[in-house]
This record gives structure tokens, sequence and C-alpha cells, in this order.
């Protein structure tokens, strides 16, 4: 991976924001049921082997995310300070979320609640159109795919929900924020 100056393209749900965890406290408190992200082998959940709720009754959890949970997510770690630096090297930080439209109050409450620093805010699930990012930030498998093929670097953020997507040259497998900061470095893109 060659790694040049530009614009990032950063997912927000499970790259900046801790989403999913979330959506499981909700689910917890829902329905009783103690459910550890670390076994979702799906981005669906209702498709994970033995999950033991509906896709119907994830959605309630997503409806409440949607209509306010939201913004009782914790940041993912090291992120704030990632964008940071990204930012003070130059670089152009674009979010970019497949959240609903009308999350957008929400969303940029939440940013600014954290400190999270960033150019523009991008309401979209269409990311590969989005010709203008340099490299991206994404946790979806299928989405990462969709970009690598698209013919930019990703990093892809490591979650078991994303360990069935193939290895692709443009895709980089990433734990933290920290490895892609390294990775930058490394590249020589970041000090
Ligand atoms: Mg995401």
């Amino acid at each position: 991976m060659i790694i040049m100056p530009g614009i990032f393209g950063i997912d927000i749900d499970d790259v900046i924001c801790q989403t999913n965890p979330l959506i499981l406290r909700l689910l917890k408190e829902f329905y009783g049921v103690d459910i550890r992200w670390e076994w979702l082998t799906s981005y669906y959940f209702a498709r994970t082997k033995g999950f033991p709720l509906t896709q119907e009754q994830v959605d309630r959890a997503y409806g409440e995310f949607t209509a306010g949970a939201s913004l009782a997510a914790e940041p993912l770690a090291g992120a704030r300070e990632a964008l940071l630096s990204l930012r003070a090297a130059g670089h152009r930080l674009c979010l970019i979320t497949a959240r609903p439209e009308s999350m957008k109050g929400d969303t940029e409450k939440w940013l600014a609640e954290y400190g999270i620093p960033y150019d523009e805010l991008i309401f979209s699930g269409r990311k590969h159109l989005i010709e203008k990012i340099g490299y991206w930030v994404e946790d979806k498998g299928s989405q990462a795919k969709l970009l690598a093929e698209s013919g930019k670097p990703v990093f892809l953020m490591d979650y078991p929900w994303n360990r069935r997507t193939r290895r692709h040259p443009n895709i980089r497998r990433v734990r933290n924020w920290a490895e892609i900061m390294d990775l930058l470095r490394f590249f020589a893109i970041i000090k």
C-alpha cells in the first residue's frame, strides 16, 4: 500500500464511535440478553449463527439509536487524537456515514461533544462514488470491498463482523487507530 497526502474518508459508526457496543447495551435493556460484540460474526447481527434475537428486535434498538440514543455512545480509543494529528499534518477529513440524514443534528452534537475534528460531514451509503477521497477508514466489509475495488487504499478496522472479508491489495486490516497512525508515520505521511 502506498500512502500519500490526501483527503481521508472516515466512517463514523465503529470507526470513530463505539456504536455496536451501544446497540448491544440497548438490546440487553430491552430483552435481557447479554450479547458480546466479540460474538458478532455478521454485520447484520441476526445473521450471526446462534444469535438469540430476530432482526425486528435488533431494528428496535436501531430505532432508538436513530431517535436519540446515539448520543450515549462512547468514542473509539485514540480516534480524536488520530484525527487531530492527521489534520495537523495537512490532511482533510471527510466523515462519511450511511446513517440516515435525520441523524445530522445528533451526529454533529456528538462530534462536538467529544471534540472530533473534521472538515466535512457527508451522509451517504454510496461511498465509492465519492471520487475525491484518497484514503478510507471503514469497518463494514462489503463497503471496504467496494472502496478497494474503486482503486483507493482502505484501512479496515478489524472486527469479528468483517473477518470474512476477502484480502485485497488495497485493503489494510488494522486493529485500532494507533496502528493506522503507525503506518502513516512509517510512510512519512505524518511526523
Ligand atoms: Mg461503520
